[in-house]
Formats: C-alpha cells, sequence, structure tokens
C-alpha cells in the first residue's frame, strides 16, 4: 500500500462518455470544484463508448422500432419515442453549446447527420409502419418523415438494398433527413481533452478496487496503480460510479440500501463490417429493421453507415449473445461474483423468467459466420462473406430489479440512475437507449445528487440547453429553433457537408 491519500469534492469513476458528461456538466456550473477520475484502462472511451463497440446511432426515435409498440386496440404508443427524442434534443444542445463556446471543436469529428430509416417486409409489418408514420409524421419532433411501399422509391433510398432482391411479400420504409450518426468514442475523448484543459485530474491505469464510507461522511476508495502496482487510497464528497458495466459491483461496494436487490444481465454483441469499399459506397443511412419473435430489443438489426476515422464505413448488427463478462475487458466471473445475499432470489427469479431470452442468446453466440450472413441478407441480398468481417462490440449490462408490475427478478431494458438517498453517490447502470441521452441521464444525477445548488445553477443550465424544464412537444415554435441552431452549430445540415466516402 502506498501512502498516497488525496481528498477531492468529485470523484467520477470511468472514462466512459456518462463520467465526460457528468464532468464537463459540473465545470461548467462550479468551476471551483476539484474533480478526480480514475480508470483501469490506458485511455478514455475505450469500453462501451468507443465507436467500434457500439453502434453509433444518434437515438431520438426516429426509426427504431421498438420504441413504438402496437397497443392491444391496434394504436400505436409514441410516448416513448417522444421521450427518446426529446432527450436527444437535449444532447445535441449540450453539444451545441459545447461547439459554439470552443470547449470542443469540428462537430464532424463526432457528428453526422445520416438519413434515418425503417424497413419491414410481410403484410402485418407494412401495416404496422404505416400506422407508425400516421402517428409520428404529424408530430413536430418527427418533422420531414416520409412513407413509401413503392419499390421504386426504395430503390433510391436503398440502393444496396434493393438491388437483387426478389420481391414477393409486401416491402416499405421511412426515411427521415434529421437522423444522425455519432462517434461517442470520439466525443469522449474530445471532453476529456476539454476536461483535463480544466485541471482535472485524470489517472489512468487506475483501478477502482473497494469503496467505503469514513466517519465524517465521505467516499473513501481503494485505487490500484496498475503500473506501479500499488494500492493508494482517495476520498472525495461526492461520488460518482460511471464504470459503465462495471459499474454495478462498484455500487454493490458502497452498501447503501439502494444498491440491494439489483442485479445485471451481460449480454454480448458482435458486428459485421464490411471490408469492401465499393459496397460500403452504396449506402447511405442507418436501416433500423424490426426485431425477431423473441429476440430482445437490443438485437433489432440495423446496416448502417458510420463515419470513424473520418472514413465512411458499414455495418450490420449487432448479434446479441451471451458472455457472462460484465465489460469486453471483464472477467468471465463477473456475473457470478455479482451475486450477493440480498439479491440471490431477484437473480434467481430472473433466471426462471428469462431460460427463453438465454437460451436464445446462447443460440445467437453460436451461429456461424454464414448464419450471420444468411441475415445480413434480408438487408442486402446479394451479401457475399469475403466482403463482411466479425468483430466484437461492447458488453451491455442490463439491470434486473423486483418491480411492482414485472414481479422479482425483472430484466429492464432502459438506464437507471442509482443515488444514495443524501445524494453523497450515484451510479450509473443499464445501456439502452444509452449514450445519446448522456445529457439528459446527467442532468438527473444533478437534479438528485445537488439539490441544494439547483436554484442557483438553473440559469446556467438554461444557457448551456435552451429547452431545459420546457416540454419541447406543448413548444413547437422552440422545436423550430432548436432544430435550426443545432443543425447550424453542429454541422448537420447534409448538403453542406462533404460526404468523405
Ligand atoms: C453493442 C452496443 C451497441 C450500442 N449502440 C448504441 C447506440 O447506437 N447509441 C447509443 O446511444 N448507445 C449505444 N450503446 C450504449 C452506449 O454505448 C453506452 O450506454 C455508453 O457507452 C455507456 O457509457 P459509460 O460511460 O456508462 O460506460 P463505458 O463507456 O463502458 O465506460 C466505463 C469505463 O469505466 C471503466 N471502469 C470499469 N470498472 C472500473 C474500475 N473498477 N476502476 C476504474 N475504471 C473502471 C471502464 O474501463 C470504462 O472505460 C450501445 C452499447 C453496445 C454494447
Amino acid at each position: 500500500m502506498s501512502n498516497r491519500h488525496t481528498t477531492t469534492d468529485v470523484i467520477l469513476i470511468g472514462a466512459g462518455i456518462m463520467s465526460a458528461t457528468l464532468g464537463t456538466l459540473l465545470k461548467e456550473l462550479a468551476p471551483d470544484w476539484e474533480i478526480t477520475v480514475f480508470e483501469k484502462l490506458d485511455k478514455a472511451g475505450e469500453e462501451s463508448s468507443n465507436e467500434w463497440n457500439n453502434a453509433g446511432t444518434g437515438h431520438s426515435a426516429l426509426c427504431e422500432l421498438n420504441y413504438t409498440v402496437e397497443k392491444p386496440d391496434g394504436s400505436i404508443d409514441i410516448s416513448k419515442a417522444i421521450r427518446i427524442n426529446e432527450q436527444f434534443q437535449v444532447s445535441k444542445q449540450f453539444w451545441s453549446y459545447l461547439v459554439k463556446n470552443n470547449l470542443i471543436r469540428n462537430p464532424q469529428d463526432f457528428i453526422r447527420p445520416l438519413p434515418h430509416i425503417s424497413f419491414v417486409q410481410g403484410e402485418q409489418n407494412v401495416q404496422f409502419l404505416k400506422k407508425r408514420f400516421e402517428a409520428l409524421s404529424d408530430n413536430p419532433l418527427f418533422q420531414g418523415m416520409e412513407f413509401s411501399d413503392d419499390p421504386g422509391k426504395l430503390k433510391e433510398w436503398i440502393p444496396l438494398m434493393m438491388k437483387d432482391r426478389t420481391i414477393n411479400k409486401p416491402i416499405a420504409a421511412t426515411r427521415i433527413e434529421s437522423g444522425t450518426d455519432v462517434n461517442f468514442g470520439a466525443l469522449t475523448r474530445m471532453l476529456f481533452d476539454h476536461l483535463k484543459n480544466q485541471g482535472v485530474d485524470i489517472h489512468y491505469k487506475h483501478k477502482v478496487q473497494d469503496i467505503k464510507r469514513t466517519s465524517d461522511g465521505l467516499w473513501e476508495l481503494k485505487v490500484k496503480n496498475l503500473d506501479s502496482g500499488t494500492v493508494e487510497l482517495h476520498t472525495a464528497k461526492f461520488l460518482f460510479i460511471g464504470a459503465g458495466g462495471g459499474s454495478l459491483p462498484l455500487l454493490q461496494k458502497t452498501g447503501i440500501p439502494e444498491s440491494k436487490h439489483i442485479g445485471g444481465f451481460p449480454v454480448s454483441g458482435l458486428f459485421l463490417v464490411c471490408n469492401n469499399p465499393e459496397v460500403v459506397a452504396q449506402h447511405h443511412a442507418k436501416v433500423y429493421g424490426k426485431a425477431a419473435i423473441g429476440a430482445p430489443p437490443m438485437s433489432v438489426p440495423h446496416l448502417d453507415t458510420r463515419f470513424i476515422d473520418n472514413k465512411k464505413s458499414l455495418l450490420f448488427g449487432p448479434f446479441a449473445g451471451f458472455s457472462p463478462k460484465f465489460l469486453k475487458t471483464g472477467s468471465n466471473l463477473d456475473l457470478f461474483a455479482s451475486v450477493k445475499p440480498h439479491n440471490l432470489v431477484t437473480m434467481l427469479a430472473s433466471g426462471i423468467k428469462n431460460m427463453s431470452l438465454v437460451k436464445y442468446l446462447i443460440q445467437q453466440l453460436m451461429l456461424s459466420k454464414e448464419k450471420r450472413i444468411q441475415e445480413l441478407r434480408e438487408f442486402v441480398p446479394n451479401a457475399k462473406s469475403e466482403d463482411w468481417d466479425i468483430v466484437v462490440a461492447g458488453q451491455r449490462v442490463q439491470v434486473i430489479k423486483d418491480t411492482e408490475t414485472g414481479g422479482k427478478g425483472t430484466l429492464q431494458f432502459g438506464t437507471e440512475v442509482v443515488s444514495a438517498a443524501d445524494g453523497s453517490v450515484a451510479a450509473l447502470l443499464g445501456a439502452s437507449p444509452g449514450a445519446s441521452t448522456a445529457v439528459h441521464v446527467m442532468l438527473e444525477v444533478i437534479k438528485r445528487c445537488f439539490p441544494q445548488h439547483l436554484n442557483a445553477w438553473e440559469p446556467k443550465i438554461k444557457e448551456m440547453i435552451p429547452s431545459y424544464g420546457v416540454s419541447l412537444l406543448q413548444n413547437p415554435e422552440l422545436i423550430h429553433e432548436i432544430h435550426a441552431y443545432t443543425a447550424r452549430t453542429l454541422a448537420l445540415e447534409e448538403k453542406k457537408q462533404a460526404n468523405p466516402a
């Protein structure tokens, strides 16, 4: 054990998009606060936030069919789609504030305009898509959405997907131009560079091993310096656990009552990446399909143009699978080690309830490359195996908890902030909609953990996020203003941007 011991106002565990966002918000709201970051890897944005580990969709429910469910009476529930869209508008406003104030530069290095398309086949799915379009297209948040079941029109929108397609059942698509591709890895790195410039103390290759509360109410962390092998102690008044899949085990170490009866269910992912530039050049959109029956929402297949390292790429997936690891760089013992006496019943109940899901995920894991290419051919009929490589994506740890509606051990597909009653510690669990809603979720952390400062901070929050505290849906004028302002500031006006293909 080394005798290194520091005390700061705030400690952030993990250098992913969530800590990056919270640190950046806090530096604007309370510039004098001292912030320290501990990250076990040697760089920022290397786990789920890395561009190769997630799908880079700026989730705003423009094309993701699982955010609009069909109700028993046949109508479409759009409430979740509206919520997610509004949350993404919050992210875009904050990023625009950072760009406008030169706190980060070159927005095209992390966000690009890209049409978002939903594509379905079969009469029933076409009817669903049509009803979804009718429910959304008059809404100002979804302005500009088009529907077509005309193969000629679809050929214009998605030529690669229509080439050599046998059309023996109805097909249809919706398209909206205001979608985005977001490189969350690049954004995370930019935000950490900015935090470093602001004097934030960032320690890479430092793994947090234990957390405990001191007698004077501070949080004390036992941190292993992975270079020297020594163990250091660091304390803070406020602790944020933004360790991605690693958050649950660390939250459990705090011992706070809110950390009990919660479990984690890891889901792994794979993408197919196209290695043929001629094929890549034929597609320009994110195209989301419908999840297979019995498949979890995070395995909805999509064919995505991506902008990585200033180059156009084409990815298909993710194929979900099962792995007991909580992080891509985690251990096969992670799932087992997260079972504690207080969450044993919750975990067992979840295991029983989700047998079919586990079976599905294991089957998915075992799929051969040829079987994956067959799934890809639903999107790209003439896909050739040699044009596509498999890459391993990030791990998602879904939250398991007891709920009133679902009962014991219910699997959650959303994002959850867990915080202590006194606001001294907060953790982020879950992974969906994920990075796109980081700003909204970190504002939630701020509201819960710093209620005493909110009044004083509100004018600054409103300067950064003009729609803060306002329902966009009830203010169509504001939606138009925000769309125009963020498109201008983040260079999202597609026609003006050079296509780097
Ligand atoms: C396959 C896949 C597809 C996705 N697609 C999308 C998408 O299209 N759009 C979207 O918005 N979101 C998407 N997501 C979700 C999104 O990637 C995550 O929600 C987001 O990146 C989580 O950020 P984070 O900061 O919480 O975690 P991470 O980025 O995982 O960062 C956590 C950090 O904590 C570090 N850490 C862990 N344990 C410790 C420890 N003990 N000590 C020190 N450091 C530690 C890790 O090394 C890591 O760097 C996807 C995720 C996956 C896996």
